[in-house]
Parts: structure tokens; C-alpha cells; sequence
């Protein structure tokens, strides 16, 4: 059998031995907002497209493990208090790709959970134990709907003629 050596998570502040304070990571869950949904249909029930809820399962299956957190650079080499890790990116997928999701989360994640800090190395993909494609499936997508939203000339552009 060869060796392996195991340590703290580095992305923590250590607390004893194998033991850190991940306190920091549930502080940042409580800034992200509930599902919010839409009214149920007129037989109280909600419709949802099958494929649209497959999308989102993958992110459920999350452990919060926080190997992904532990693992990526943004949160370890450059202590980015006001990025969220790749965990909670992975949660927010989960809300803003809800079928019956209601809110616009694009703004919270630019400007509150610092999804622009994540440069898709996918450390943090290959590090999940529930084999979750954080960066493929969630981070990616995200960053193309905020490129979308606030970075693409003709949306604004659009945005601003139909605002007035
Ligand atoms: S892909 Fe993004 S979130 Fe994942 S480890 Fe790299 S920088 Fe961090
Ligand atoms: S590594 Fe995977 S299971 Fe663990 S916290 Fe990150 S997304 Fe969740």
C-alpha cells in the first residue's frame, strides 16, 4: 500500500490538528436567496419540463463535502472574501436553473459572490465526490448568462432602448 499523507483543509483556518473552522462557508449560505416560485397552476399543481428538473439534479446530489472549496485556488492562494467557492456557485446553479425559479440572481452572483473570480481550472470538478460537473454544467453557464446580461453590447444596448 503507498503512503498518503492527509492535511487540514488549506482554504480553512486551522482549529486543531485535522480540524478547521469552516464556520466562514455557511455565512455565505445564508446570502443566497430561497426559491422564490412561481404561482401554481390553476389545479394547484406546478408544471415542469422534465428535462429542465434532470438539469438541476446533478447539483442536489451535492454533500457539502467542501473538497471543492478546499481545493481551489481563488480561496486558497488568493483569499477572496467576496467569492463564494465553487460550492455555493454550485448551489446558486440550482436556484437561478429552476424551472420555477422566479428571481434574477445574475447581479448577486457578479457583484456579491464574485463569480468572475473563477478562471474554470476545474480543480474543483475533479475533486467531487458525487462526481458533479461544478464548472461544465453550473459555473460555465452562469458565466455565460451574466456575459449575457452585462457584458454583451447589443443586450445593452437593447436593454437600454426598451427601459425608456
Ligand atoms: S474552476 Fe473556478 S471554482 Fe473551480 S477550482 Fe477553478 S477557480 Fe475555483
Ligand atoms: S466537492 Fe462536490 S460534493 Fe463536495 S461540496 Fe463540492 S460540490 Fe459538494
Amino acid at each position: 500500500m503507498n503512503p498518503f499523507r492527509l492535511n487540514p483543509f488549506g482554504a480553512s483556518p486551522k482549529l486543531r490538528d485535522l480540524v478547521t473552522d469552516v464556520s466562514w462557508n455557511y455565512e455565505i449560505n445564508k446570502n443566497i436567496r430561497p426559491l422564490t416560485p412561481k404561482p401554481r397552476e390553476t389545479d394547484g399543481t406546478y408544471r415542469m419540463m422534465q428535462e429542465d428538473i434532470e438539469r438541476i439534479q446533478e447539483f442536489h446530489k451535492c454533500i457539502e463535502c467542501f473538497l471543492c472549496q478546499n481545493v481551489c485556488h481563488v480561496m486558497r492562494d488568493q483569499n477572496v472574501q467576496e467569492f463564494a467557492g465553487p460550492r455555493f456557485l454550485i448551489r446558486i446553479a440550482s436556484l437561478a436553473m429552476h424551472p420555477l425559479d422566479t428571481l434574477n440572481r445574475l447581479k448577486e452572483l457578479k457583484d456579491v459572490f464574485g463569480l468572475g473570480y473563477c478562471n474554470i481550472t476545474k480543480c474543483c470538478t475533479e475533486v467531487c465526490p458525487e462526481d458533479i460537473k461544478i464548472t461544465d454544467n453550473g459555473i460555465i453557464p452562469l458565466k455565460e448568462r451574466v456575459a449575457g446580461a452585462f457584458y454583451d453590447p447589443l443586450a445593452w444596448i437593447l436593454k437600454s432602448l426598451t427601459s425608456k
